[in-house]
């Protein structure tokens, strides 16, 4: 009879890797990233005028950039006065 031996995980340094949602590439962090904001979040809100509890919310990951340059006016993103979200 073999002995089923069951293989501890072993350690890594695999940090978590977000995917760009306009672009599809890979959103780095740290020193190689494009934007000192990246990653970003984009928050969708559905049925924005009903109440709260009838508002289904999805959260997608892009680059800062990505998002900019889609946007219908681009001046619109004012990052200087954006605030932690605890705060806003
Ligand atoms: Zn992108």
């Amino acid at each position: 009879m073999s002995k089923i031996v069951a293989l501890k995980p072993t350690p890594t340094k695999r940090r978590l890797t977000f995917q760009c949602c306009y672009c599809g590439g890979a959103i780095e962090e740290g020193e190689s990233r494009r934007h000192p904001l990246d990653p970003c979040a984009v928050v969708l809100i559905g049925n924005w005028t009903a109440s709260d509890p009838e508002q289904p919310s999805q959260q997608f990951f892009c680059h800062m950039e990505c998002f900019r340059s889609r946007l219908n006016e681009p001046r619109d993103l004012d990052i200087d006065t954006m605030v932690p979200g605890d705060q806003a």
